[in-house]
């Protein structure tokens, strides 16, 4: 306990429903910390059992969110990254299913010396664990963390990692921990009125947990008056300044100034007897890039050709790096999502769908459904010469397309699908006798098969991408199976493909571009994860730019 004695520890519960925002709530009150001055990591733990959410569906989970550690995890660690700009790591996110598998893997071992293994205290114990590990910030311990239980308040699933933060609060004691509940006060238009029951219940089900929130956050449409936080305050025993209002905005980046002028900070200070007056806020950089989202001096269209069109936190990193990619060019981003499946259905609609788009995004993605599709839409971009990006599964159809249309190879194909004549793109130990040498890494053997977290890459001077990053040597963060089959490199580039960036051992293909073409270039990993409204990511800021000169010249 010793390492961690000064640390302050901050509890996000939520109450009445989910999708709350909690996530970017956490997110906003680390913002107002950092721009005091302090040091925040923010962590989650997820009530699911699945070990972690690289096997759920984006349809039901939204993104899988990759750290540069390699783990995959919740997407609101992604808004931890946006809104702090402090790297996430594996440790920054747990879910019942690994504790589970800790605790049983232990068991099994015989760790617990012939003990009955109980929820309290081994699951409750494994739990404290995780939230009192690596709590530092670049190596200097944090002033705060953040701690999200994800979930809702009242769920049968998250009440262990409610006794873990109950358990918390008497070991550490109230100095060092608080408890802030976000829940929602409804509008019921047939009564005209706001409604704080629900509030006060579901904090009633956190008392009954032992649990006494500090501060209530409610997320409400229209503006609670004072009335309904008095008696919010009276029947949820606390202090009316710590009712707090979390009113609906246009951006999620006007969050942390809304916050700010509502008194989170200081309230939150407050409360750990800090004095606000001593820790004034700085917000500038906040107030520049929601001064341009509000009012742009420019707009421009991007089509992101895709599979999970439905679902827009299936992308959440993605449209988020593009909307951030407009802010060094105060331009606002329109995104327009297109599911690759119709053009298989029908190639005329190509030229229809993307007949005002000044930029095509080919994003990553997995199987069959969609990816000709996919195909045809890069065709069009480099035929058309519209600015392209392809991420990861957008740089392997990329190498396809080049294959079959320029370099002549009619059955070239990945065998994430099919079974290709030419395996422009595969799994390593498919590539052939060279390729199965390869495989042999240090990486192999280490979980899954995914080449998973931050690698580096070389780039060729005076390519784009070098130009774009301005730097020999880039990290970027990998999430796929398979790979551009390298002994197809020398074909391709003596038909315009230019290989510009590769893995320092030369044997993987990292990016790609045309010789052939204004702005097209194609990745085999995920910038969308680093970039951050406060410090867009080069390539987006970059793809964004040559939209926009498209635009103008259209
Ligand atoms: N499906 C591809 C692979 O596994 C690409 C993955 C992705 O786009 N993230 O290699």
């Amino acid at each position: 306990m010793s390492k961690t004695a000064k640390i302050k520890f901050i509890f996000i519960t939520g109450g009445v429903l989910s999708s709350l925002g909690k996530g970017i709530a956490g997110s906003s009150l680390a913002a107002l910390l950092l721009g005091s001055g302090f040091t925040v990591r923010l962590r989650k733990l997820d009530p699911y059992l699945n070990v972690d959410p690289g096997t759920m569906s984006p349809y039901q989970h939204g993104e899988v969110f990759v750290t540069t550690d390699g783990a995959e995890t919740d997407l609101d660690l992604g808004h931890y990254e946006r809104f702090t700009g402090i790297e996430t790591r594996q440790s920054d996110n747990i879910t019942t299913g690994r504790i589970y598998s800790q605790v049983i893997a232990k068991e099994r071992r015989g760790d617990y010396l012939g003990a009955t293994v109980q929820v309290i205290p081994h699951i409750t114990d494994a739990i404290k664990h995780f939230i009192l590990a690596e709590t530092d910030v670049e190596g200097s311990s944090a002033d705060f963390i953040i701690v999200e239980i994800g979930g809702t308040v009242g769920d049968i699933e998250s009440l262990p990692f409610l006794e873990a933060i109950r358990q918390l609060r008497n070991d550490l004691g109230p100095s060092l921990t608080l408890f802030m509940h976000v829940t929602l006060v409804p509008y019921i238009a047939a009564a005209g009125e706001l409604k704080t029951k629900p509030s006060q219940h579901s904090v009633r089900e956190l008392q009954n947990v032992g649990i006494q929130p500090n501060i209530l956050l409610c997320r409400c449409d229209r503006e609670i008056p004072k009335e309904a936080r008095t008696k919010l305050a009276l029947f949820c025993n606390m202090k009316e300044s710590c009712v707090i209002p979390a009113y609906d905005v246009k951006s999620i980046y006007e969050v942390p100034l809304k916050y700010y002028m509502d008194g989170l900070g200081t309230e939150v200070m407050q409360y750990f007897n800090i004095d606000p007056a001593a820790r004034p806020t700085d917000l500038s950089k906040w107030k520049k890039v929601v001064n341009i989202i509000k009012n742009p001096e420019k707009e421009v269209t991007i089509g992101v050709v895709g599979k999970y069109m439905e679902l827009a936190d299936a992308y959440k990193s993605l449209s988020e790096a593009l909307t951030h990619g407009g802010f060094p060019h105060k331009a606002h981003v329109n995104i327009k999502w297109i599911s690759a499946s119709i053009f298989q259905e029908e190639r005329g609609k190509i030229a229809n769908e993307l007949k005002n788009i000044d930029g095509i995004l080919i994003p990553g993605g997995f199987g069959e459904r969609g990816a000709e599709g996919k195909i045809l839409a890069t065709q069009y971009a480099r035929e058309k010469k519209i600015p392209f990006l392809g991420i990861c599964y957008g740089m392997q159809l990329a190498i396809i397309e080049a294959a079959r249309n320029i370099a002549g190879l009619k059955d070239a194909g990945s065998s994430e699908y099919g079974d290709p004549e030419d395996l422009v793109v595969g799994l390593m130990t498919q590539w052939d006798k060279d390729g199965n040498k390869i495989l042999r890494s240090k990486k192999e053997g280490l979980g899954g098969t995914m080449r998973l977290g931050s690698y580096p890459c070389i780039l060729t001077e005076n390519s784009l991408a070098h130009k774009i990053y301005k730097s020999s040597t880039i990290h970027e963060r990998h999430r796929h199976r398979y790979e551009v089959n390298i002994h197809y490199k020398s074909l391709l580039e003596k038909t315009g493909t230019i290989f510009s960036g590769m893995s320092p051992n030369n044997l993987l293909p990292e990016i790609i571009e045309r010789e052939d073409h204004p702005w097209f270039l194609a990745v085999q990993f995920h910038p969308e994860f680093s970039s951050r409204p406060l410090n867009p990511h080069p390539l987006f800021k970059s793809f964004i730019g040559a939209a926009l000169s498209y635009a103008n010249k259209k």
